[in-house]
């Protein structure tokens, strides 16, 4: 690839959030971005904003825990930006619930969404960095992987997301790709929201209770993460491979 040649990235679950912060952040870097959710009107703020700041973006609509679906939008994207070089795997829900009253489907939906879809999206996209010759795959996983109440199913997707990640790294790492995970504390998005919400407290009270436990006594943005995803899609980290990076604050126990 020369270095006039813009690389194309696709981010999933960048509707709102951290993945929209880090498709912003890769589109200011000079990559055309995919920015993919499960519905395609709602990535068009996130484009709408790529756009006004100068940057290239395409909204894509796509359920990434559908092998079909993601086959399709990953060939559009490479039909109408390019070749999708670099991969943020960044959608996620939560199905919070303790052990005994967790539902067969508060299970599966999370397995799906964030392992199933993780690896049907990096196995659509690797055909394209192993034709390159460079690739960038960035993963996101959690501070739950180390596990947390109220959040079996979670945990064990965001521990996955690991294995899965350190993998990816030793299978691609002779093609130029690389694969690595961020693992994000508590970031205030509409996801953290949600759990405010689920406790039955408001969300500032539960950013300003989270932020005590925290080192740097704040709670982290999504740009924040958006910093650290970058820094793995940016060329000059090729040779940082099957790590995991958590971005919390602190260190974790
Ligand atoms: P968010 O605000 O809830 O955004 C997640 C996005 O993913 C939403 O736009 C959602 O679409 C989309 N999505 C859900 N299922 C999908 C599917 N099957 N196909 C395509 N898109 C789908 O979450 P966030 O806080 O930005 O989190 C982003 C990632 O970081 C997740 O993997 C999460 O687990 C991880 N993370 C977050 C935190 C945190 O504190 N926020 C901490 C650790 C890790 P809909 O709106 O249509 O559902």
């Amino acid at each position: 690839m020369s270095s006039t040649e813009q690389r194309v990235a696709i981010v999933t679950g960048a509707a709102r959030g951290i993945g929209a912060a880090t498709a912003r952040r890769l589109a200011a870097e000079g990559h055309a971005v995919a920015v993919l959710d499960l519905d395609e009107a709602a990535c068009a703020p996130t484009v709408e904003r790529i756009t006004v700041d100068g940057g290239k973006a395409l909204a894509v609509g796509c359920d990434v825990s559908d092998s079909a679906q993601v086959e399709a939008a990953v060939a559009r994207v490479a039909a109408e930006l390019g070749a999708p070089v670099v991969l943020v795997n960044n959608a996620g829900v939560l199905r919070d619930n303790l052990l005994f009253k967790m539902s067969d489907d508060d299970w599966d939906t999370v397995m799906n969404v964030h392992l199933r879809g993780a690896f049907l999206m990096s196995r659509a996209c690797q055909k394209y960095m192993v034709d390159a010759g460079f690739g960038r795959i960035v993963n996101l996983s959690s501070s739950s992987a180390l596990g947390n109440r109220g959040q079996v199913n979670y945990s064990a997707a965001k521990a996955g997301m690991q294995g899965f990640t350190k993998t990816l790294a030793k299978e691609l790492g002779k093609f130029g790709v690389t694969a690595n995970a961020v693992a994000p504390g508590f970031i205030a998005t509409d996801m953290t929201a949600a759990t405010a919400q689920r406790v039955g407290m408001g969300f500032e009270d539960f950013k300003a209770a989270a932020a005590t436990q925290i080192p740097v006594q704040r709670v982290g943005e999504p740009e924040d993460i958006a910093n650290a995803v970058a820094f793995f899609a940016d060329e000059k980290a090729g040779f940082v491979s099957g790590q995991v990076l958590y971005v919390a604050g602190g260190p974790l126990d």
